[in-house]
C-alpha cells in the first residue's frame, strides 16, 4: 500500500508486510482499530473482527480500501469458536494462509473482590485468555511457517497498583503463561509468540482525562496515556522482518508504569 496515499495517522517508509495476510480480533475501534490500519500501512491484507461496532468497523474497511489497501470487517464474537472459525475461513478465502494472528479483543471488569460477580470472572477469563486459545487454534491449520502470533496483555500483569483490578491483571498475567508455552510449541514452524503489555492507552476502555486517568498519570514516569498507534507501533514491529527472534516475550509498553 502507497503510505501517501493512506489516511492513517502512522506513516511507514516502505511496505514491510507487502504479501502478508493479517487477522486481528476487535479491529474496529480503540487499539485494535490503530493496529488494523498500522497492518495495512504496512502493505498486509488484513482481516478484523468486531462483536458491536460494526458502522466503525465497515468505516475502517472503508477507509483503508479507499487508500489501496486491503481490508475485510467480519462479525464474530471472540469468544465463540465456532464465529472464529467462520471469520478466518473467509479470511483465507479472500486473502490466502494467514502470516500474522493479532489477539487484541478484551475486556476490562473492575470490582473488588469483594464484588465482583462470578460472571464478570468468567467474562474477563473467556474474552481474555480462552479466546486467544480458541483464535490461535483456530488459525495454526491456516497459518504459513514463519508466522507470528501477537497478543495484547497488559501492564497489569506484572503491577496492579490500585484495588479492584484483580480479575483483569489475573487474566493478563495467565497470558504469559500461555505465549511462553505457545513459543515453545510452535518453535518448530518458526512461528514466534509474543505479547505487547500496554500500560494506560487512551481508548473507550481507559479514556486519558479523568479523575481516573490522573491517578494513573501519577504512578507513570511519563505523565500521560500512550495514544493507540503508539501500540500499534510495537506490534508492527513484532509482525515485521525484525522480530524474527523475538518469541516467548511480554514486551512491556507502558510510560514507565511498571519502572
Ligand atoms: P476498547 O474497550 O476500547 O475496545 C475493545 C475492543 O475489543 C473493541 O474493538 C471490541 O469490539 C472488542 N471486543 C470486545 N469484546 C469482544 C468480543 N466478544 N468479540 C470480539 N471483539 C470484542 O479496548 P482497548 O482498545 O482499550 O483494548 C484492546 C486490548 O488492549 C484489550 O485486550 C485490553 O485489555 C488491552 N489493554 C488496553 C489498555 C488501555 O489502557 N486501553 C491497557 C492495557 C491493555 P466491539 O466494539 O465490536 O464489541
Amino acid at each position: 500500500m502507497n503510505t501517501q496515499t493512506s489516511n492513517s495517522q502512522v506513516s511507514s517508509t516502505s511496505a514491510k508486510l507487502a504479501g502478508k495476510t493479517a487477522f486481528v480480533t476487535g479491529g474496529g475501534r480503540g487499539i485494535g482499530a490503530a493496529i488494523v490500519r498500522r497492518l495495512a500501512d504496512d502493505g498486509a491484507a488484513v482481516a478484523f473482527t468486531y462483536r458491536g461496532s460494526a458502522d466503525q468497523a465497515k468505516a475502517l474497511a472503508d477507509e483503508i480500501k479507499a487508500a489501496g489497501g486491503r481490508a475485510l470487517a467480519l462479525q464474530a464474537d471472540a469468544a465463540d469458536p465456532a464465529a472464529v472459525v467462520r471469520a478466518l475461513a473467509q479470511t483465507t478465502d479472500a486473502f490466502g494462509p494467514l502470516d500474522i494472528l493479532v489477539n487484541n479483543a478484551g475486556v476490562l471488569a473492575l470490582g473488588s473482590i469483594e464484588t465482583l460477580t462470578l460472571e464478570e470472572f468468567d467474562r474477563t477469563l473467556d474474552l481474555n485468555v480462552r479466546a486467544v486459545f480458541i483464535a490461535a487454534q483456530a488459525a495454526l491449520p491456516r497459518m504459513n511457517d514463519g508466522g507470528r502470533i501477537i497478543n495484547i496483555g497488559s501492564v497489569n500483569a506484572d503491577r496492579m497498583p490500585f484495588p479492584g483490578g484483580a480479575a483483569y491483571a489475573m487474566s493478563k498475567s495467565a497470558l504469559q503463561g500461555l505465549v511462553r508455552g505457545m513459543a515453545r510449541d510452535l518453535g518448530p514452524r518458526r512461528i514466534t509468540v509474543n505479547n505487547v503489555q500496554p500500560g494506560p492507552t487512551n481508548t473507550d476502555m481507559n479514556p486519558e482525562t479523568g479523575e481516573f486517568a490522573q491517578m494513573l498519570h501519577g504512578l507513570m514516569a511519563l505523565q500521560r496515556h500512550a495514544q493507540p498507534e503508539e501500540i500499534a507501533g510495537m506490534v508492527a514491529y513484532l509482525a515485521g522482518p525484525d522480530a524474527g527472534f523475538v518469541t516467548g516475550a511480554n514486551l512491556t509498553i507502558d510510560g514507565g508504569f511498571a519502572a
